[in-house]
């Protein structure tokens, strides 16, 4: 194993100029166009060396996709999850996981379903939902995740159980 000595970076199209960008997959603020200057869409990959430097540690909240190249609904999702985070541009990014490749990962959110989605914000896990949904369905959970409307089940079971080790 080498450890990844450059930043991973991908490459975006700025929906407002057209012109090619390289972004960060980690950065202090968000990806402005070199051209037009206007914010960029962030979609970026993560693996496990990177989740924490990538997902934790994002200025803005983070929608992660937990897909596998072989799950047909992923194919369904992901384009949706790009859409949204083209429309979000400067306020999200949107984060993919291939599971296969990130063992580490799927044993930490123990992944049993793909796709899994999870949004993050200021290193806090939110939500997570297991499975594809239609579009509409992953906005409003977003949107809801991102105003405290829904929470992770097993974050509070966690809590919880912290709360109980404490005292
Ligand atoms: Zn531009």
């Amino acid at each position: 194993m080498t450890a990844a000595v450059t930043p991973r970076t991908s490459t975006v199209t700025c929906p407002h100029c057209s012109k090619r960008n390289r972004v960060p997959a980690a950065a202090d603020s968000v990806p402005r166009c070199g051209n037009c200057h206007q914010a960029l869409p962030w979609i970026v990959d993560a693996g496990d060396d990177d989740f924490a430097e990538v997902v934790e540690h994002s200025p803005v909240p983070v929608l992660v996709d937990l897909w596998a190249t072989w799950c047909g609904p992923c194919r369904m999702v992901s384009p949706a999850l790009e859409r949204i985070a083209v429309e979000r541009a400067g306020e999200l990014k949107l984060a993919k996981v291939d599971v296969d490749t990130a063992p580490r990962l799927s044993q930490r959110f123990e992944v049993r379903a793909v796709p899994t989605l999870m949004v993050w914000r200021d290193g806090e896990l939110l939500a997570r939902q297991p499975g594809a949904a239609p579009e509409p369905a992953l906005r409003n959970w977003l949107d809801q995740a991102l105003n405290g409307q829904v929470r992770d089940d097993r974050v509070r079971d966690d809590r919880a159980r912290d709360a109980k080790g404490d005292h």
